[in-house]
């Protein structure tokens, strides 16, 4: 028997956020406790019936069977450089302005590593998507949280970062609509953040996997429709939250071609890209983007005006979102996240996700992910009206 020892850059990962969530949850189960959960931001609902007719389809052609290209079908880039004219006015070449991926994350997690030496800085929000923070372990650099806070609607405070900070960051993450905040940014933002770049040398990557879940017609914007944005960064797009199609494994960047090279000589190293048929299937979801986004956006608009009524009962505090299937809830006086968690989950049954699980600046903080129907939300919010805090 050898000695199995973990690397250090293993032992630095906080415990991955979901598995300990999942592991409280299964303990419920075993005590035979009915669950609702909250917890996870995965949709329940299935993937528009077009989008899986055109896997069937595509799977059944031999000449699919192959390895894909990493970067992704020509076609396929060529299909969401006409979305991305048609959604956000952004014209992008699809030879060398996009991307590829197996689901925005392994982009996500993989950029770093293109980018970032020892000891390189990169701008990670917290809370954030963790992906950001392990992708920037991993590559051996170290980040450097901006704390989102309410008071400045969940945006880092870009003045606040310190010179030598700026000076040694290389990579800048940003993700608005917000995960976990479920807060947008407004356009000036995005300029704000695009000067910094520019006067530090800094690469930015935002995050764009809620741009397409939004409501009251209110659309998000493309960071890539900013003025200079294309000569600093990229932008990150999912369709598992657009289609409801987590599974599927399908995503692509977009933007500076000198970045996506740099991310796609990792990618040519680590993957052989996505099933074709996978891609096809996309394609189809772009096409016919308005038909099958819209009943989406639908579903969970009307979700977040019955969650945001329940929680007014009940007194609870919370931004109501414009976009996103999350509520970011403050927790009532006594309690900090994980005492709240483990109250909702205890005494009702329901599992959300404690805030400080996504960085410290989180405490303080529960997040909702609104991934159940309306009879689910109502017995929850029934039982936790039970509830004497
Ligand atoms: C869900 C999510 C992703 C990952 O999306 P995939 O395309 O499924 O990998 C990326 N960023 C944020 C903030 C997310 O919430």
């Amino acid at each position: 028997m050898i000695k199995i020892d973990y690397s250090r850059k293993i032992k630095q990962l906080p415990p991955y956020l979901f598995a300990e969530m999942d592991r409280l949850k299964q303990e419920g189960v075993k005590q035979g406790q009915r669950i609702i959960s909250f917890g996870i931001g995965d949709p329940d609902l299935a993937t528009p019936e077009p989008i899986i007719q055109a896997l069937k389809k595509a799977a059944d052609a031999p000449e699919n069977h192959h390895y894909p290209s990493y970067e992704g079908l020509f076609l396929f880039r060529k299909e969401i450089s006409q979305w991305f004219i048609k959604r956000y006015g952004v014209s992008l070449d699809p030879e060398t302005e996009i991307l590829s991926l197996l689901g925005s994350k392994e982009g996500i997690g993989h950029l770093p590593f293109a980018f970032i030496d020892k000891n390189d800085f990169v701008l990670v929000p917290d809370p954030g998507y963790t992906v950001y923070r392990s992708g920037t372990v991993f590559a051996g650099g170290t980040p450097y949280l901006m704390p989102l806070r309410k008071e400045n609607g969940f945006l880092p405070d870009l003045k606040a970062i310190p010179e030598r900070i700026k000076k040694r960051a290389r990579l800048m993450f940003i993700n608005y609509p917000n995960n976990p905040t479920a807060a947008s940014a407004p356009r000036a933002f995005f300029e704000d953040v695009v000067k910094m770049a520019q006067r530090y040398h800094i690469i930015v990557a935002h995050d764009a996997a809620y741009n397409e879940m939004y409501f009251d017609n209110e659309k998000p914007f493309s960071f890539l429709e900013v003025k200079g944005a294309r000569d600093v960064g990229i932008e990150f797009h999912s369709f598992s939250k657009t289609f409801n199609m987590t599974g599927w494994r399908v995503g692509f960047a977009a933007g500076n071609a000198d970045i996506l090279k740099g991310l796609g000589s990792i990618k040519n190293n680590l993957d052989s890209g996505v099933f074709q048929a996978v891609q096809y299937a996309a394609m189809e979801a772009l096409r016919r983007y308005d038909e099958l986004s819209a009943p989406i956006r639908k579903v969970y608009g009307s979700r977040r005006d019955l969650v945001a009524a329940r929680m007014d009962e009940l007194g609870w505090k919370y931004v109501k979102p414009k976009a996103t299937f999350y509520f970011w809830v403050e927790t009532p006086a006594g309690y900090d996240s994980r005492k709240m968690t483990m109250r909702l989950l205890q005494e009702a049954g329901i599992m959300v996700t404690p805030g400080n699980g996504f960085g410290e600046n989180g405490e303080g903080f529960i997040r909702l992910a609104v991934t159940v129907n309306d009879d689910l939300i109502n017995e929850a919010f029934d039982k936790i009206g039970s509830i004497r805090w």
